[in-house]
Formats: C-alpha cells, sequence, structure tokens
C-alpha cells in the first residue's frame, strides 16, 4: 500500500508571514468578448511575441509546484481562444504538487474544450454569467451570445466537472435585479456561484464604476428575501466568502474587494500573459520572470531564485477606492482575474 506523503509548506512566504500555495496563470491577454466591466471597447493587445509560450507557461507551472504551491487557475484574457492550450493543462495536470488544477473562462469555447480539459486534469471550472437575459447579455458583455455560454455550462457539466462555479459581477441598474435569478439558475443545476464587486482595473471609457457599485450586503440583503443562506467556514482557497442556501447543495460565494477586505489572508500571486509576477491584484508591484526565463532556458533554480525574492515586495494589500479613476491602469485582462 502507497503512503501518500503530506504537501511541503511553501517555500513562498512573505514578510508578513502569508504563505502562497495558490498562482493564476494569465495565458492569454485577448478575449472574444468585452465586458464593459473588464476592458474598453477598443484595446491594444499585447503582440504576440512578448507573450509566455505554452512552454515557458508550463515551465512556470513546474516552478511554482516545486516551491509548494498546490492550487494553479488558469485565466486570461479568455483562455480557451489561446492555440493549443489543452496541451498546457496537460502538462499542469500531471505535476505533482497541483491538488487543484482550474480554470476561469466565459465558457465560449468550452463545448469543444470541456472533455478535454476534464481528461487532461482540471479539477474545476468557473465560468462568467452576469445575466440570464439574452439581450442584457449581448450589452454588458459587448459581443456575447449567451446560448454560447449556457452552452458551455451544459458541456462542463456533461463532462462530469464537479462543483462547476459561476461568476458574475453585478452591476446597480445593469443586473442587480437578476441576483434570485441567478441563484435559481444555480440551485437547479447544482452549481456554486459568486458575486463579484467590482473593482477599479484600468481604464474603460464612459462606464461609471462608482455609479454603479453594488455591494455584497445589498446582494445578500436581496437573497434573504428568497433564501435562507446559512454561512460556512468553507472556502475553495480563495477570497470568497461562503454560504449554503438552506435544503441546497449550492454554495453562494461573496468577494468582497469594497466592502469586506480580503487580504490578510492572502495566498496567492498572479503571473500575467507576458510573464509578469503580480505580488497584488491592487498594487504595481511586480517582478520579470519573462527575463528570468528566457535568460536562464535551462536552470530552473534561477527562474526559482526570482520567484523566491519577490516574497519580499508582496504588498500588505490593496487601495481600491470608489472615486472615480482606476489606482491601477492595467486592464483586469491584462491582469489575470
Ligand atoms: N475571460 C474569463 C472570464 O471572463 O471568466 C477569465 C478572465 S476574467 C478577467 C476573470 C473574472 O474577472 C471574470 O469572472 C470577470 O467577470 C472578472 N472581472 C473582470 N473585470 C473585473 C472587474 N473590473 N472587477 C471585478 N471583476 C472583474
Ligand atoms: Fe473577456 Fe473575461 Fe474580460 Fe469578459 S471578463 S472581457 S470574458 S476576459
Amino acid at each position: 500500500m502507497s503512503i501518500q506523503s503530506a504537501p511541503l509548506p511553501s517555500q513562498l512566504v512573505d514578510r508578513f508571514g502569508r504563505q502562497v500555495t495558490y498562482v493564476r496563470l494569465s495565458v492569454t491577454d485577448r478575449c472574444d468578448l468585452r465586458c464593459l466591466y473588464c476592458m474598453a471597447e477598443d484595446m491594444a493587445f499585447v503582440p504576440h511575441k512578448q507573450i509566455l509560450t505554452l512552454e515557458e507557461l508550463a515551465r512556470l507551472g513546474r516552478c511554482f509546484s516545486e516551491l509548494g504551491v498546490v492550487k494553479l487557475r488558469v485565466t486570461g484574457g479568455e483562455p480557451l481562444v489561446r492555440r493549443n492550450v489543452v496541451w498546457l493543462f496537460e502538462q499542469l495536470g500531471v505535476l505533482p504538487g497541483v491538488r487543484d488544477l482550474t480554470l476561469t473562462t466565459n465558457g465560449t469555447q468550452l463545448a469543444r474544450h470541456a472533455a478535454g480539459l476534464k481528461a487532461a486534469g482540471v479539477t474545476r471550472i468557473n465560468i462568467s454569467l452576469d445575466s440570464l437575459r439574452p439581450e442584457r447579455f449581448h450589452a454588458i458583455t459587448r459581443l456575447g451570445d449567451l446560448h454560447k455560454t449556457l452552452a458551455g455550462i451544459d458541456a462542463a457539466l456533461a463532462a462530469g466537472f464537479q462543483r462547476v462555479k459561476l461568476n458574475a459581477v453585478i452591476l446597480k441598474g445593469r443586473n442587480h435585479d437578476e441576483v434570485p435569478d441567478l441563484v435559481r439558475f444555480a440551485a437547479e443545476r447544482g452549481l456554486d456561484i459568486s458575486f463579484i464587486e467590482e473593482m477599479p482595473l484600468g481604464s474603460i471609457g464612459d462606464h461609471d464604476r462608482a455609479a454603479v457599485y453594488y455591494s455584497s450586503d445589498a446582494i445578500r440583503r436581496d437573497l434573504d428575501r428568497h433564501w435562507e443562506l446559512i454561512p460556512t467556514t468553507e472556502s475553495t482557497g480563495g477570497p470568497a466568502r461562503y454560504f449554503r442556501i438552506a435544503g441546497n447543495d449550492t454554495r453562494v460565494g461573496f468577494i468582497s474587494p469594497h466592502s469586506h477586505n480580503f487580504c490578510g489572508d492572502c495566498n496567492r500571486v498572479r503571473v500575467t500573459a507576458e510573464g509578469r509576477l503580480l505580488l497584488c491584484l491592487g498594487q504595481d508591484h511586480s517582478v520579470d520572470l519573462r527575463r528570468a526565463l528566457r535568460a536562464n532556458p535551462t536552470d530552473d533554480a534561477r527562474v526559482k531564485q526570482a520567484i523566491v525574492g519577490a516574497m519580499s515586495i508582496k504588498p500588505r494589500g490593496h487601495e481600491f477606492a470608489l472615486n472615480g479613476h482606476p489606482l491601477i491602469l492595467r486592464h483586469m485582462n491584462a491582469t489575470g482575474g
């Protein structure tokens, strides 16, 4: 009988004693949608040669796992628009230290990829869905066809994914009245759902973030009229606080950067598609891992040294404010949400 050894503690510890065990890898800044809270309508994307190759991304995943990272989330931009991305999942899916290999997607390409992702070892999928009304969905995403994303959700379930989670950014006057419908949709299908407060990342034209702010507490109040929400201490290793619906398996999460700061127990860092290691979603502290990778094509130790060194500049937390201009000029698609 084989005895599974417990994972080693992470070698990635910052100045505040927080262990980094979770990395979000952005594999592209491109996307087939233009959600109005995420991107401007006329975005300039990073030239292809500045983007990490799939081989470089796989190598980074290996370095992080050898340093004690146990959870990898592949994100973007829209990760499934990257050519051959399933190959990357296959490489990450066999890393011995990684317990959780997850994907965040808008779902438009899931119908053709869900089975391949499951076979590659993806453990969970988050799918963004802000509205169940086709016209509204189209207006919020600027380009989206609701039926494609719904087909993607069905495909994920048919491929056997458990605990598929919906992500919904809630905006006052745009979709806040759909919160109960979104929870009902999730509960009927055995999905989890998280509601996200919009974050001020990047300049996005005339979309007024302060005007559409809708707090997690307001969403809770809306839901209390329909369901009994029971607090749980469950975590998926991310920033969401979870509740269960009484009599149902569905979990309802709240990601509340404004109203309930989650920085104190931050366990994660991000890598942009260009290979910039971002130490905080809401600050600009970063280290250029692409340079470390390309200067040391066969020496992982140097890359790991750069990652360990970066921990000393991980800031205490974000300083998001609701009052107008974004503090952080990079958009969410460039950040790896
Ligand atoms: N394209 C994929 C998707 O939409 O799921 C993955 C990348 S997207 C940047 C990841 C998540 O970030 C999505 O759930 C999206 O709704 C969320 N997001 C984008 N911009 C945001 C913002 N300014 N504030 C809060 N969440 C945002
Ligand atoms: Fe694309 Fe996701 Fe940003 Fe929407 S939230 S524009 S789907 S990257």
